[in-house]
């Protein structure tokens, strides 16, 4: 441990800890615009600095020694910063009327703070041409400040080396690695670049006027569904705590919007594991070579596995995401049943999530309704900003329930929204399929949990079942070598089910999320893994307090398989429910 004085406070941390760390851990706010709770210091933007000893040092990249004597912010202090700010904002466009950014902009609300109405530098900003070619994020280089905090997740966090910096000096700029377009790079569209963002240079690429001229038109019937991890999210635009479940009150929300209908995906997840437990029991049982089963609900993994990993795609579940099957569900047995002409349906989906906007027209295999099975997905940000166009006081509204049928859901559904929470639900469900009886302890505690992956051994009636959970794009090559090295070796595979999420944490912590910034205070700024664990939490409480925690159980499934489907697998469910993969062009990351 060291101990050193941080304006003029005893602290006390340990050995290696920066200034920065150590002036956070005594609740002390340095200014930074660079350094993100998720990534290694860069030390880019200069903000950070103070004063060791009398002199200037950047606090993100020096490390706290003996008896330091830290000053976080005086006069001259001050004054720096000031100019670095000037410096940074004479190469930003000042477009903070237009920019979908404005009120959550880590740069603005910076600029507040130090009171820079105006710079009297010149302005050195160049108009960049927009990429907005994945129709799920947007990259607009002339508001990025070159912080870096994209490049380091993009390829430290999820190991996909999409963005890369080009050229030098005042002329550098973040682009897709070789100044091409991010949808013929290896992006994989999980928006952990623009979640990590500091301004607005890489955002969800916006489609609510889209919907809102859905909802305008008299001749339309507009469907609309939420994902699990929405729910315990959305409340931190509106000034709730982190992780409070507000799905009633979202419910509401949608109905005020003009929605007609509103379905919950968490009936598409117990839908999934029906799906999935028979493919798995199946797989397990009558074709062990066809092992481990890796589940398919994320699309950024789905992304990464079409590009990258060509010998696992026989190892894919063919299960479309619980989004996927409600859409291809409401133009189908809803359309039925209620005798609306489906032609006449949209059905939009909001999402945590940027690559699910690239998920609805991934293959033919999203349009088995006869229509594109989910028009438009949003992430929760633009549902957020729908509300308030709408003027909807969110925190008045009442809480109500979702429609009948595709609207229910249980507990195992919520969970998917959580790393391990699919592999927990998909378990329970195959447990009972193999042994005709319920688990005792449905919960897994092995698989909850930060970390990166996760193994278990579940025993089945004497037999055991090897699962791994994965989460953030960056741990799955630990799993995929395992595997790949058994397989060279002759040996059996290390796994029998993995799950996988590109996102750290899950979907709750998705690249479509609300930003963790709160405007004119200090703290948090970033989302942090103490964030990801209280929406988790949120979620795994509904769990634990539902009346029904088994997708099996769920009396709105039993009765689409009962009226529509027949039985899990049939050909019917295989030509609404499930879907193919292809091996597309491999990229060398590193290149
Ligand atoms: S969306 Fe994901 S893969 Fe694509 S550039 Fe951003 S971080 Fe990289
Ligand atoms: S695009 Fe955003 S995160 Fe990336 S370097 Fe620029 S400002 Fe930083
Ligand atoms: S983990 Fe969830 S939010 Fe992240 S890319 Fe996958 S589906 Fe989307």
């Amino acid at each position: 441990m060291v101990n050193l004085k941080i304006d003029n406070f005893d602290v006390n941390v340990p050995e290696g800890t920066t200034i920065l760390e150590a002036a956070r851990q005594a609740q002390i706010d340095i200014p930074t615009l660079c350094k993100h709770p998720d990534v290694d210091p860069s030390a880019g933007c200069g903000m950070c600095i103070v004063k060791v000893n009398g002199r200037i040092m950047r606090s993100c990249c020096t490390p706290v020694a003996e008896g330091m004597e830290v000053v976080t912010g005086d006069a001259e202090i001050v004054s720096v910063r000031r100019t670095v700010l000037e410096l940074i904002l004479s190469n930003h466009p000042n477009e903070c009327l237009t920019c979908i950014r404005s009120g959550h902009c880590e740069l603005q609300d910076m600029a507040n703070t130090f009171g820079i109405a105006t710079s009297h530098l010149p302005s050195l900003n160049k108009k960049a041409e927009l990429d907005d070619s994945t129709h799920s994020i947007v990259l607009d280089a002339s508001k990025c400040i070159i912080c870096g905090r994209c490049v380091e997740v993009c390829q430290n966090q999820q190991n996909v080396w999409a963005l890369s910096y080009l050229n030098r000096g005042l002329a550098t700029k973040i682009t897709a690695a070789g100044g091409i377009k991010l949808a013929d790079s290896p992006c994989i569209k999980c928006g952990q670049c623009s979640a990590h963002c500091p301004t607005g240079a890489i955002v969800e690429y916006d489609e609510t006027q889209k919907v809102w001229e859905m909802l305008r038109d008299p001749d339309l019937f507009t469907v609309v569904q939420i994902a699990p991890a929405v729910r315990v999210a959305i409340g931190e635009e509106f000034g709730y705590d982190f992780g409070e479940n507000l799905t009633g009150k979202t419910y509401a929300a949608l109905r005020r919007l003009g929605f007609d209908r509103v379905f919950d995906t968490n009936f598409g997840a117990d839908l999934t594991i029906i799906e999935e437990a028979s493919e798995f029991v199946e797989r397990f049982t009558k074709r062990p070579e066809s092992l481990p089963m890796f589940t398919s609900c994320c699309p950024a993994w789905v992304d990464m596995l079409e590009k990258y990993h060509h010998d696992m795609i026989p190892n894919f579940s063919t299960c479309k995401s619980p989004q996927s099957m409600v859409g291809a569900l409401a133009k189908t047995y809803y359309a039925e049943k209620m005798a609306i002409n489906p032609e006449k349906i949209r059905v939009i989906s909001v999402m945590p999530c940027t690559a699910k906007k690239w998920e609805i027209v991934r293959s033919k295999d999203m349009s088995s309704s006869g229509y594109q099975d989910v028009d438009v997905s949003l992430t929760t940000r633009e549902l957020c900003r729908m509300i308030k166009q709408a003027g909807i006081d969110f925190r008045r509204l009442p809480e109500e329930d979702a429609d009948s049928p595709l609207g229910e859901y249980s507990g195992a559904g919520t969970i998917f929204g959580v790393t391990g929470g699919v592999m927990t639900a998909a378990l329970r469900t195959a447990y009972f399929y193999i042994t005709g009886e319920e688990l005792g302890d449905i919960n897994f505690a092995a698989i909850e949990g930060l970390d990166g992956v996760k193994e278990a051994e579940v025993d089945i009636k004497g037999t055991k079942v090897r699962i791994a959970v994965a989460h953030g794009c960056g741990n799955v090559e630990k799993v995929l070598d395992k595997i790949r090295v058994a397989r060279e070796n002759g040996e059996e595979v290390p796994y029998h089910f993995v799950e996988v999420m590109a996102c750290r944490g899950g979907c709750v912590s998705g690249g479509g999320q609300p930003r963790v910034m709160m405007p004119g205070q200090p703290k948090p700024r970033g989302i942090t893994d103490d964030i990801r664990k209280k929406r988790a939490q949120g979620l795994m409480n509904e769990d634990l307090h539902a009346k029904n925690r088994l997708s099996h159980h769920n009396e709105a499934v039993k009765t689409l398989y009962k009226e529509y489907l027949g039985q899990a697998g049939s050909e019917k469910a295989h030509h609404l429910l499930h879907t193919h993969y292809v091996a597309r062009p491999k990229y060398d990351k590193k290149s």
